[in-house]
């Protein structure tokens, strides 16, 4: 029995330390991080950069609050706002208070409280970004949902157009659904979503909490589709494993979190700051981009090259390293045995094998994972043809 609420289903794997792409457990085992912590270490663990920054920071202090000015967060906000379509910075701890702080920014900034969503959508797990997310399974058992969301069929125009009314304040919506099965908006799609949204003086509000700060080759996934988003939420890779989200809007929204209006004790906390300054730094150069977007090419290649003889994978997608397997059966046993064989992998909903490796990972280490990911998925379903002629 453990003290801990049985909040999460979790592997036998008790993690002992990590370093790069690698993860060591307490017996000494040591694993190829294709997780990076759900898309969080983005630049591998205990990247020597983040880690000099942290430690620096440490030194100097911890946290004061947000009745003072905290330089690093006006250099943090700089940086998100140079490389981003926004002008101003909220900062939080999680994605889901980003999203949080999004969904209030928006209703006040427009007066209107309706926001459309799309079905399969995560956006995280408070009451208004869980009732912001399109998955039943998500939010079941807490009774009625915030009822000013609309769901929506993802990649479905028409279907906005006819959910937009005059009561709706925002369209949020993820480039690529993460936890919904890896599954890429289309481009005609977020263009014309754009232009509705603005016909329509509804805000556009771009979910990067999955897909930003480099996971997907750009600094921000909705650079792909050519548009200028209205808020931005950010979180997991910012802090590299140190907690921060942030919400970044437009300049002409700048009066709508007047002082006392939002807030958090301890978002933009100055070491998690300091860890989000040397990541930018670092994700946001143009031939660190360039490198994922080939690494991410090289890596669907090689899957491609390698699975699709395999009758069971149904398809192979994604952007950057950002990558969904579809199989045509429950992944979970593979997931498993791919750990027993020291590579962690995850799942995005039942059937779709996610990838999410650290951005900094090696042509090597995704040859080894590929063999992996081949080796295990053909070992557990000539398994389970075993036991059915068994
Ligand atoms: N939005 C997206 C797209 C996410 O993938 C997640 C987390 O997986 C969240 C929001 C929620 O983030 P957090 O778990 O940090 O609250």
């Amino acid at each position: 029995m453990t003290a801990l609420l049985p909040t999460y289903k979790r592997f036998d794997l008790s993690v002992a330390k990590a370093n790069g792409t690698t993860i060591e457990d307490t017996n000494g085992k040591r694993y190829l991080d294709f997780g990076s912590g759900i898309g969080v270490c983005n630049l591998g663990h205990r990247h020597p950069g983040v880690q000099k920054a942290i430690e620096a920071q440490l030194q100097n202090y911890w946290h004061t609050s947000n009745l003072y000015h905290n330089p690093i967060q006006e250099e943090v906000a700089e940086l998100l706002v140079q490389n981003s379509s926004g002008d101003h910075v909220f900062f939080c701890n999680s994605g889901a208070e980003a999203n949080e702080a999004a969904i209030k920014f928006a209703r006040k900034a427009t007066g209107k409280t309706k926001i459309i969503t799309f079905n399969q959508s995560f956006h995280g797990r408070t009451f208004a970004t869980m009732s912001a997310t399109g998955q039943a399974k998500i939010q079941q058992g807490y009774g009625p949902m915030l009822g000013t969301f609309e769901y929506v069929p993802f990649n479905d125009l028409e279907a906005v157009k006819q959910a937009i009314d005059e009561n709706t304040a925002a369209v949020m919506v993820e480039m690529i659904q993460g936890e919904g099965g890896v599954i890429p908006a289309e481009a005609l799609f977020i263009s014309g979503l754009e232009q509705v949204c603005k016909n329509n003086h509804v805000l556009l509000i771009v979910d990067e909490i999955q897909t930003g700060i480099g996971r997907t080759g750009k600094s921000f996934a909705y650079e792909h589709y050519g548009i200028s988003p209205d808020i931005i939420s950010v979180a997991k890779g910012l802090g590299n494993g140190l907690p921060v989200g942030a919400m970044i809007a437009k300049g002409k929204y700048y009066n709508v979190f007047g002082p006392g209006t939002h807030g958090s004790t301890f978002g933009g906390n100055p070491v998690s700051m300091a860890a989000a300054k040397a990541v930018l730094q670092y994700v946001f150069q143009a031939d660190f981009l360039q490198e994922v977007e080939e690494k991410g090419r090289y890596l669907q290649e090689r899957l491609t090259e390698k699975l699709s003889e395999l009758s069971f994978v149904s398809d192979i997608r994604g952007r950057g390293l950002m990558i969904g397997i579809e199989c045509t059966a429950d992944v979970s046993p593979v997931i498993a045995r791919s750990m027993q064989e020291g590579l962690l992998i995850l799942s995005a909903g039942q059937q779709v094998i996610r990838l999410l490796p650290p951005l900094t990972v090696t042509e090597e280490e995704i040859d080894t994972a590929v063999d992996l990911i081949y080796e295990t998925l053909n070992n557990v379903v000539l398994e389970d043809v075993q036991k059915v002629t068994q």
